[in-house]
């Protein structure tokens, strides 16, 4: 998963729901360990703003 940072607001939303805590906040934007993401979608799906895509 990738996060648009330019459209990404910080709200911290998905930092909360990754069941594996890939994401954290990094400089106010989400930022995806691509290391321990296991693509399941659950952040995308609860991004106000849409900024989170495969
Ligand atoms: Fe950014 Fe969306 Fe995550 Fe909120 S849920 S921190 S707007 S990527």
């Amino acid at each position: 998963m990738q996060v648009n940072k330019e459209v990404c607001i910080g709200c911290g939303t998905c930092v909360g729901v990754c069941p594996v805590e890939a994401i954290s906040l990094v400089d106010g934007k989400a930022d995806i360990n691509q290391e321990t993401c296991i693509h399941c979608g659950t952040c995308a799906g609860v991004c106000p703003v849409n900024a989170i895509e495969e």
